[in-house]
């Protein structure tokens, strides 16, 4: 029986090859009709006998293309017609934006194939790419996604290159940043040279600091072999310690230095290649990550990057900034950076990168994917909410690895890593990234969110504004679709603005009135911020607050912090139990002055993990009050007594991580409800993970963790957002 089915397809489908599949599969099963892009998605027009039109229908749905993604699939019966072939519609400009964007793309293994095969004619051609890969995010300024909206706009095809992208069979066809040698984007160093690929890798090999052009921004790179080449860098970005991250030059290089679980491994290699942390297989990359067991590796994600690697077995590898300013994205900003002699050469390119991002970072906890930056490979592929909601929200984030997200119906677009917005280039980036998104998607917010935080810089008084923790909470329910059910929200952080004024760290919250609201049911006993942020660094202010007797510190030092704190000069209270990790690894003489934010904690976790053998938890002591409290003292004395006794510092440092998953199973079971929503900066502690994780099966408590949205305070815009649609909206201002 001839029938004609009319299919509409939403989701990922625009600038991934997409409709080229659809034609080849009705020239396989020969059917007739259609296919085009819309407003929505894909529509598809199929004619032929039932049977086939069927089994083209579920080839279609079950086999989405690698990058493709199918978020609905809806057919309706149409009246035959006659028609003798398949035809690819081009798509019209109008009401064309509504169509999701895809992200930038690693390079696919036809396209690397190319790049090192002799006779190819993009042999060794650094912008090779195809439908299934390369940039596309970055280069887009305007939707329609079509070559002239993008930063490819200035090149124009030779006529191969035309003939790939107009040939419905070629793996090219409409692949808009087609490009070869001869027509394409070309690389250069800042100073003048004939063979700058050759050139840089010769300085590589001498040691020397370059800035190299990626998808979203500069790389800077060094030998990672070459200690005194790192050691270079680490003085030049003002990094002693902090991890640097690590391009390996196959996933079977890779697989020799760390080990890679099979989930790891499948991170690794997809189209969105983000930093994947993985454990360190020995010592040989401790230059790289000295303050942890584990490195965060990449793989080569562009042709450039697959032709250096050719000759490297590992980079060091890291956003090209000073620190705390933006990833640079322009010849200028780096030619700026040469000056200062802060790099020695940059291998730069010219297609011009429209969206600043950062690559992406993730680890693996058990068996659970955790994000700690959704950057370049993600952004700006929407995140899905459980509410739909008419209104179009702006959220501003927290101050500290800020993104901000925009909504639209269940769509919440989380965007890239903006940095921390004391700084007041991330402020500005920030604001220029909003206008981007708002013109890309054509989104006028309805409301803007913010912190409760009166001293962050997006607070404004008429903003709708949330707290931190309620936010970091929201996400887990969200993405749990665990809005309407009674849950307990674990947040473990370092700060965030609580209702009393004080800085929150370590709270169990309910979730009340379908999650608009929240309550505060158990926290950690609140402890002095002797000097207030000032403690973030010098954290054996901390430590000498929980044991002014403690013998490894100094007696002057002692004398000085008391009196601060008999003065309660410069004083903030605080139950966060980030700083709590903190004030524990300077008791424990691990480390009295951390470099960067929770380097205390880093290494508490190290020690930890350094740890062989078994031992038992700190006995966790839980006062009832108007609420919970975790009780601090008697955790000091146990630790304490084993300092006396000469216990390994190591040993110590895991009792410590168990008494935090005791301290935490403790009073869920006290509150007695079965689901627990953990988040914040403390859970990508992967030992506390772990052992949380272990621990709760052996109750009856469901542990619920983030999945796409970061456990850090880069989720707390996407938790604003749910905020938001909760509350319904009110007036913009
Ligand atoms: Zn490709
Ligand atoms: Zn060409
Ligand atoms: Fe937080």
């Amino acid at each position: 029986m001839q029938v004609r089915h009319k299919i509409y397809i939403t989701g990922i489908v625009q600038g991934v090859g997409f409709r080229p599949t659809v034609f080849k599969l009705a020239q396989q099963f020969s059917l007739t009709g259609t296919v085009n892009n819309n407003s929505q998605g894909v529509t598809i027009e199929v004619q032929g006998d039932k049977n086939i039109v069927d089994k083209f229908k579920n080839y279609l749905r079950n086999n989405p293309r690698p990058i493709a993604r199918i978020d609905s699939f809806k057919v309706h019966h149409i009246e035959p017609i006659l028609e003798k072939d398949f035809n690819i519609i081009h798509s019209q400009e109008s009401g064309q934006k509504n169509v999701l964007i895809s992200a930038d793309l690693a390079t696919c293994p036809q396209c690397l194939n190319d790049i090192s095969d002799p006779s190819n004619r993009r042999y060794k051609y650094p912008f090779t790419n195809c439908t299934n890969c390369g940039p596309r995010f970055s280069i887009i300024k305007d939707r329609p996604y079509d070559r002239p909206l993008t930063s490819m706009s200035s090149f124009e095809f030779c006529s191969e290159c035309q003939h790939e992208y107009t040939d419905p069979s070629s793996r090219r066809f409409h692949a808009q940043p087609n490009a070869c040698a001869s027509c394409g984007p070309q690389i250069s160093l800042l100073s003048p040279s004939k063979t700058p690929l050759q050139d840089a890798i010769t300085m590589l090999k001498a040691g020397k600091t370059l800035a190299i052009k990626g998808v979203g921004g500069f790389n800077l790179c060094v030998d990672a072999s070459n200690t005194d080449a790192v050691k270079k860098l680490r003085e030049k970005k003002r990094r002693p310690t902090k991890s640097l991250a690590l391009m390996v030059s196959t996933i079977e290089h890779a697989r020799k230095l760390c080990h890679i679980s099979p989930l790891e491994e499948q991170y690794l290699c997809s189209s969105a290649a983000p930093i994947t942390i993985v454990r360190k297989n020995g010592e040989e990359f401790n230059h790289i990550s000295p303050d942890n067991n584990y490195l965060g590796i990449i793989l080569p994600y562009t042709p450039l990057h697959s032709l250096l690697m050719e000759h490297f077995d590992t980079l060091a590898f890291t956003s090209a900034n000073l620190a705390g300013e933006p990833i640079a994205i322009t010849d200028s900003e780096v030619q700026t950076m040469y000056d200062n002699r802060f790099i020695d050469e940059a291998l730069t390119h010219n297609r011009e990168i429209i969206h600043r991002s950062d690559d992406s970072i993730i680890q693996v906890v058990g068996d659970h994917v955790q994000f700690i930056r959704r950057s370049r490979g993600f952004v700006p592929l929407p995140l899905l909410s459980p509410i739909k909601s008419n209104k179009t929200f702006l959220s501003l984030g927290a101050n500290m690895k800020n993104t901000f997200a925009l909504s639209k119906d269940n769509h919440i677009f989380l965007s890239q890593h903006i940095g921390e917005l004391l700084d007041y280039r991330n402020l500005q980036y920030q604001q220029s990234e909003i206008e981007k998104y708002k013109n890309l998607l054509e989104l006028t917010p309805d409301q803007i969110i913010c912190d409760m935080h009166p001293q962050y810089e997006t607070y404004h008084p008429e903003y709708l504004k949330v707290f931190h923790h309620h936010a970091h909470f929201l996400t887990v329910l969200a993405e749990h679709d665990l809005l309407n059910q009674e849950v307990i929200g674990v947040i473990a952080d370092g700060t965030g603005y609580g209702e009393d004024h004080s800085i929150w760290g370590f709270e169990f919250l309910s979730n009340t009135n379908g999650s608009k609201n929240f309550k505060r049911l158990a926290s950690l006993e609140a402890f002095p911020l002797i000097g207030s942020e000032k403690a973030i660094s010098e954290i054996d202010r901390i430590g000498i607050y929980l044991d002014p007797a403690a013998p490894h510190f100094n007696a002057q030092r002692v004398q000085i912090i008391k009196k601060l704190q008999q003065q309660n000069m410069n004083t903030i209270m605080t139950s966060s139990l980030g700083r709590l990790f903190d004030g524990i690894a300077s008791l424990l003489n691990i480390v009295q002055y951390a470099e960067y934010e929770a380097q205390g904690a880093i290494l508490l976790q190290q020690a930890a993990e350094n740890f062989q053998g078994r031992t038992s938890p700190y006995k966790c002591s839980i006062q009832k009050k108007e609420r919970l409290v975790i009780q601090i003292t008697p955790l000091v004395s146990q630790i304490k007594q084993d300092l006396q006794k000469k216990l390994s510092r190591e040993e110590m440092a895991y009792k410590f991580h168990l008494w935090v998953v005791e301290a935490i199973i403790m009073v869920t079971k006290e509150l007695g409800i079965t689901k627990i929503a953990c988040s914040g900066g403390c859970f990508q502690n992967r030992l506390l993970t772990e052992l949380l994780q272990q621990k709760i099966k052996t109750t009856d408590i469901t542990l619920y963790l983030n999945n796409e949205v970061p456990p850090n305070d880069a989720g707390i815009s996407f938790g604003q957002i749910i905020y938001a649609q909760l509350q319904g909206v009110s007036p913009c201002v």
